[in-house]
């Protein structure tokens, strides 16, 4: 099983992700977390041209390359391998973000981003993918209390939120079969136990 779980800056996705992986544990399944971009040694030196560099040092074809190609090395090396094994596999982030980033919040547009993702990834999607929704301002202020204010990959535009927050819906609303949107203002226990019993819902875990 493919799990991956989405969402805009501050909503908690790596906090839910360790919790779920937990919970999976628990329950005796073999799990493998991983992350977006990133994941693979391969993928995480082009995360590292990503997220080292100024914002708008890549034009934004590039920068949904960059992800994209990544995504592709960590598929090959990470995931297609660790699903063939029989493992469950839980990613922080993956197609839906270079959609809703690139594709909405720097406005690519959702065929050149599709069409981008239909080379990588072929027919292979995600068997559950949460997608934890959490107003701007909310986010942004718990991103920001995080981190000190100063991660140089996080735009602090606050209309490029608005997109990308819209994004995320919109795919979710498109895919309701894949897609749950989850409430990510909640307190961290009932986000958890919304989670697992999503989880355990559609996926039977
Ligand atoms: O998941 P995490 O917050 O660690 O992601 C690292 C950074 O990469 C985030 O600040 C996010 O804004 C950015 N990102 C992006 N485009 C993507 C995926 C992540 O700008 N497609
Ligand atoms: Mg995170």
């Amino acid at each position: 099983r493919f799990i991956t779980l989405e969402g805009g800056e501050g909503a908690g996705k790596t906090t839910q992700i360790r919790l779920l992986a937990d919970a999976l544990i628990g329950w005796g399944k073999r799990v493998v977390l991983t992350r977006e971009p990133g994941g693979s040694p391969g993928a995480e030196e082009i995360r590292g041209l990503l997220v080292s560099g100024e914002t708008g040092r890549w034009g934004p074809v590039t920068e949904a390359l960059l992800h994209t190609a990544a995504r592709r090395d960590h598929l090959e090396r990470t995931v297609w391998p660790a699903l063939e094994a029989g493992h469950w596999v839980i990613c922080d982030r993956f197609f839906d973000s270079t959609m809703a980033y690139q594709g909405y919040g720097l406005g690519l547009g959702r065929d050149l981003v599709a069409a981008l993702q239909a080379t990588a990834l072929g027919d292979f999607r995600p068997d559950l993918t949460l997608i934890l929704d959490l107003p701007v301002e909310d986010g942004l202020a718990r991103a920001a209390a995080r981190r000190g204010g100063e991660d140089r990959y996080e735009r602090m535009d606050v209309a490029f939120h608005h997109r990308l927050r819209d994004g995320f819906l919109d795919i979710a609303a498109r895919e309701p079969e894949r897609c749950v949107v989850v409430d990510a203002g909640h307190p961290v226990e009932t986000v958890e136990a919304s989670i697992l019993d999503t989880v355990t819902r559609r996926l039977g875990a």
